[in-house]
């Protein structure tokens, strides 16, 4: 089936043409149209301009010399600015907004070729884990527990571009990951996920949610596929300052390349009390692969670890809370009239806002305010220097960290803990590496008892997203992760 393949198998095919590129974008609108009332992974599809891009593909593969993602079918995070196609961030108070402009990320991939299917479904803003807190309703996880209904939750933030690939609706998606959006999402839904060094990907036209972290970055089902993807979208942007200015290399070269001689560093402080027994032996089993494909293994220390959800949950919101001042249903989005310009603010805010989102909004207005920006802001921000260092250090004597990207496989959506704070520790494994602006990828890696997919991540040097594809491509290799889930296009669910 034309779904199953992946990117790089069906760019090969497009270009011996084995079959079109109009052939290829059709069978993935028909799983779609078959699967996505179910699993809600696109809030708009956009199945015409598809089929258009699929014919204009088509033409330039004739014509020879096509670029590599030409006619690939890609699912775009509802966070990227689409020219004409309606950008939601999966928020009311964006309204019917239509950007008439292009993301310079999703601008690269449409010069690369690619065809865009739909928008995902996401959290609000970005914010959260779970895809419960989008407007356009829950997404459900394709993979189920063995034996068991329960709808789960794919992760978050970019849960619907998880979703839609593992679920084969689109053969690679982008995400955009602040504090763990990409890994754990691809983590809960057995795929692969890469965040890369913060300024890889310009955030030219993304919705911001906290700017100093957020980072574009591919979701894949192979390594291989990351690696393609992320040469695309990734480059040096005017428009962006904090992008580099730095050759995106041929990653895909990268893949398959001898570890020999690697050093891979194994945190103590990532062994987490409580930790499943289940998740040490996944954990341990990527540390025994890694050392079986020639790699060192150096046990490393990344002592303030454990301050990094703490500064995160300040930081984050403090950059949200700012950014998000600008709908004020007076230049943006929706509108709720008041009596006073205040009251129109209130009104338009409480109603356009989720309530994860205003919370992030309160705290963040609380930890900038006069009298409590030494106390929080400034001093978490002395703390991500100091875990920033701590990486620095690593870095010395090792080449790559290995981790789970989460503590746990997906939980069912009615499985949510209550308390806000509790599900923020979901991102304890992911966070560190976004406060310090690494690199880092997450590779599925087995199954557990239940039969859900767990993954391993991997942290790298500033601006190596190469080793940390040679290193994720080997896993992959030693894994074999071959399961599929119960919910993906030609499967009889
Ligand atoms: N789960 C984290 C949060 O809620 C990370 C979100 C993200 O990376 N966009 O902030």
């Amino acid at each position: 089936m034309l779904t199953d393949l992946t990117i790089a198998q069906a760019a090969e095919g497009l270009r011996k043409r084995d079959f079109t590129a109009a052939e290829l974008t059709n069978a993935h609108v028909k799983a779609i149209d078959a699967l996505n009332g179910r699993l809600n992974a696109y809030i708009t599809v956009t199945a015409d301009q598809a089929k258009e891009a699929a014919a204009q593909a088509d033409k330039t593969l004739s014509a020879g010399d096509a670029p590599t993602l030409t006619g690939i079918p890609l699912g775009i995070k509802d966070l990227f600015c689409t020219k004409g196609v309606r950008t939601t961030a999966a928020s009311r108070i964006l309204g019917d907004f239509t950007p008439t402009y292009e993301s310079t990320v999703t601008a690269n991939l449409l010069a690369n070729g690619a065809v865009f299917v739909g928008k995902t479904n996401l959290d609000e803003f970005a914010m959260g884990s779970t895809n419960l807190t989008s407007a356009f309703g829950v997404v459900e996880n394709p993979w189920r527990r063995n034996g068991d209904d329960t709808p789960l939750v794919p992760g978050g933030s970019s849960g619907g571009s998880a979703a839609a690939v593992a679920a084969h609706l689109a053969m690679g998606a982008t995400g955009t990951d602040t504090g763990g959006s990409i890994r754990q999402p691809a983590a809960y839904c057995g795929i692969v996920g890469l965040k890369p060094t913060y300024g890889r990907c310009s955030r030219w036209g993304t919705i911001a949610f906290a700017s100093s972290l957020d980072q574009a970055g591919p979701m894949t089902r192979t390594v291989e596929d990351a690696a393609i993807m992320l040469a695309a979208m990734a480059g040096h942007d005017a428009k962006d300052s904090t992008s580099a200015n730095i050759a995106v290399p041929d990653y895909r070269a990268a893949c398959g390349r001898s570890l020999k001689g690697l050093r891979i560093g194994v945190p103590a402080e990532y062994r987490a009390p409580g930790m499943s027994a289940e998740l040490q032996a996944v954990w341990d089993r990527g540390v025994a692969m890694l050392r079986e494909a020639g790699c060192e293994i150096v046990d490393v220390s990344l002592p303030h670890t454990k301050y990094g959800l703490a500064t995160y949950y300040i930081i984050a919101p403090a950059e949200a809370s700012s950014n998000l001042a600008r709908y004020d249903g007076v230049r943006f989005g929706d509108r709720r009239e008041g009596a006073s310009l205040n009251e129109l603010y209130e009104r338009t805010r409480h109603d356009g806002f989720g309530e994860e989102v205003r919370r992030r909004v309160l705290v963040g207005t609380y930890v900038l305010s006069a009298g409590y920006y030494d106390a929080y802001y400034l001093r978490a921000q002395k703390i991500r220097t100091l875990i920033q260092r701590d990486f620095t250090q690593a870095f010395e004597s090792v080449d790559v960290l290995l981790t789970p990207t989460a503590p746990t496989a997906a939980f069912g959506h009615n499985e949510k803990p209550e308390d806000p704070v509790q599900m923020y520790l979901n991102d304890v494994f992911t966070v560190p590496a976004s406060m310090a602006g690494q690199p880092a990828l997450s590779v599925p890696v087995s199954l557990d008892s239940t039969g859900l997919p767990l993954g391993l991540q991997l942290i790298g040097r500033h601006f190596d997203e190469e080793t940390l594809i040679a290193v994720g491509s080997a896993l992959e290799k030693a894994a074999d992760f071959t399961a599929r889930p119960t919910f993906r296009a030609g499967a009889a669910a």
